[in-house]
């Protein structure tokens, strides 16, 4: 299977159900909290009284039980009330790991989801709209289905957002064609002052910004939310802000999505190579700048160029987080000590240079990038994919290894990323 490899993919798509349906999308959602929520009160108590473990074999027995005495129950997808003792089961095991904090009841304002592994089906009606067959509903649900799903399909979840809106993901297992090799190399850099710069070996710049649309809505969200903590707690005008406020939050997470899968998915089909700063984000974070700093969308952005990169056969080449990427003048490699984090501008004293903070920094990534490529002194480790374990086959370039952590921790994640 050269050029291909297979790989989680999930589709996103919104439901439009109607009152009736949202009726019954909420019982599921609700019998599944449910569910996850006795599991977790009752293992708390016999943990308590007799000090007996966590056993999800044991738990998921209990089900018929619960079923009997609570009969709303029997009427949702069996196989979504047992996930969500699977979940739990997950929650433990992430606990006793150290990953998280002990499990925590889940609370209906936060939405919630329901899986289903089978049972389901979506229909195409016209380029649109879609609909999609629940098991125990009678009339389908609406969906607006913005592309064709492709690959083996492996399950669906439903999801209630804490907004009221509705999405469904469809998980499926693909093969993912490579692209076709570039003779183009770029390095990022992050910044404070736009959202990245980019930079090219033939000298030009591109400066990222965060899409004016996203910085409007985050606007909304920040004075929405202004109003909400003057709001009395409880009061029903507070319930209405809430809500206004978790609605705008789902949709800057959505714009915001949006924007950095376009952004990665482009900087990844135009080069071959992409060099990065090892994030030292909790070192940015110490000062007052730490209003500014987008570090969840850096995150983010960084987990999807990772898989996609992945996916389609491109490197990443990370700097380690101590090499002086602002500091040092690109020109003549004069290391300025005395550079605050402030200093957006600054001249070298050694040639002359000017220097734009960020642009600066990128072309020293380029040269980082350049230097590791010819010298080969990092080794040629290509950049894994935890998913579906198959490293591309021909190591074009390498990788370093050693600072590739951050992207790699986020794999879990990466292996099942959300296209809109
Ligand atoms: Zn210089």
């Amino acid at each position: 299977m050269r050029n291909k490899r297979q790989a989680n993919y999930s589709y996103k798509f919104r439901l439009y159900p109607t009152k009736e349906q949202e009726q019954f999308l909420k019982r599921v959602i609700g019998s599944v909290r449910f569910v996850y929520n006795y599991m977790l009160a009752r293992a708390k108590e016999e943990y308590r009284l007799v000090g007996k473990r966590w056993n999800v074999y044991e738990y998921k027995k209990l089900l018929p039980l619960l079923k009997e005495e609570h009969p709303f129950l029997k009427e949702v997808p069996s196989q979504s009330l047992q996930e969500a003792v699977f979940n739990l089961d997950r929650a433990f095991k992430n606990f006793f790991a150290g990953r998280s904090e002990f499990p925590s009841f889940k609370k209906k304002k936060h939405g919630g989801s329901f899986y289903l592994p089978q049972g389901w089906r979506i229909e195409r009606v016209n380029q649109k709209w879609g609909l999609l067959y629940l098991p125990k509903l009678k009339e389908p649900v609406r969906v607006r289905l913005h592309r064709d799903i492709e690959g083996e399909i492996v399950s669906i979840n439903v999801r209630l957002t804490p907004g009221g809106s509705f999405y469904l993901t469809v998980r499926v297992y693909k093969e993912i064609q490579k692209l076709k090799p570039v003779d183009r190399i770029c390095a990022i850099d992050v910044g404070l002052k736009h959202f990245a710069t980019i930079c090219y070996l033939d000298g030009n710049v591109e400066k990222v910004e965060n899409p004016k649309y996203l910085v409007k809505t985050e606007k909304r969200l920040a004075r929405e939310q202004r109003k909400l903590s003057r709001k009395q707690k409880g009061s029903k005008n507070y319930e209405k802000q809430r809500l206004k406020v978790a609605k705008l939050h789902e949709k800057v997470k959505n714009q915001r999505e949006d924007f950095l899968h376009k952004l990665s998915k482009r900087i990844v089909s135009e080069n071959q190579a992409i060099v990065l700063e090892d994030l030292n984000v909790k070192g940015l974070l110490s000062g007052d700048l730490s209003k500014h700093i987008q570090d969840s969308s850096w995150r983010k952005f960084l987990q999807y160029l990772y898989y996609k990169a992945v996916w389609y056969g491109r490197d990443l080449i990370f700097a380690d987080r101590f090499y002086p990427s602002s500091k040092t003048c690109h020109v003549c490699g004069y290391k300025n000590q005395s550079l605050r984090l402030i200093d957006r501008e600054w001249v070298c004293p050694v040639c002359g240079s000017k220097h734009d903070r960020d642009i600066n920094a990128s072309k020293n990534l380029l040269l980082y990038g350049v230097a590791h490529l010819t010298s080969g002194r990092v080794g040629t480790t290509q950049a894994k994919a935890c998913g579906d374990g198959s490293a591309s086959g021909t190591a074009l370039l390498p990788v370093y290894e050693a600072s590739i952590v951050e992207a790699g921790s986020s794999c879990r994640k990466a292996g099942s990323p959300s296209i809109n």
